[in-house]
């Protein structure tokens, strides 16, 4: 099995550095690859990454909420999505992201949908290459 990181993810960063296998590597282009990605190969599913995330992105694979309900106020990142949403991430580096979704409380979502694009960065995507266009957002 493997952890994944979902479209609650923000960037924030805090999971990367507690990660004992160096396995969560931050998604670049940003527009084409929005979240910290998890290489499902080499994630040992210690789960230290879970309680770094101040989002609540990070879930054990087979417990993916396939019907996550918005407490509301939170945001969803996804290509194709449009709103803008600016954070302050773990090292206090600005970032602005501009494909978010503000939840309304009650809304459902099918976090399930995010676990196939973590599988394909690594697959037919940047993979760890991808570290090396890392600017640090
Ligand atoms: S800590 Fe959470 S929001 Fe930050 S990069 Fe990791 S999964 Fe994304
Ligand atoms: S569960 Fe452990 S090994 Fe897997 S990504 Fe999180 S910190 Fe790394």
């Amino acid at each position: 099995m493997t952890h994944i990181i979902t479209s609650l993810c923000l960037r924030d960063r805090g999971c990367i550095e507690v990660c004992p296998v160096e396995c969560i590597v931050p998604g670049e282009p940003v527009e084409k690859y929005p979240w910290m990605y998890i290489d499902p190969d080499t994630c040992i599913d210690c789960g230290a990454c879970i309680p770094e995330c101040p989002f609540a992105a990070i879930f054990p694979e087979d417990e993916v909420p396939g019907a996550y309900t918005a407490k509301g106020g939170e945001y969803i990142s996804k290509v194709g999505l449009t709103g803008h949403f600016e954070v302050t991430n773990h090292h206090g580096t600005h970032i602005a992201l501009e494909t978010v979704k503000q939840l309304a409380a009650g809304e459902v979502v099918n976090l399930r949908d995010d676990i196939q694009p973590n599988y394909d960065f690594f697959k037919s995507g940047p993979g760890y290459g991808a570290k090396d266009q890392d600017k640090g957002i």
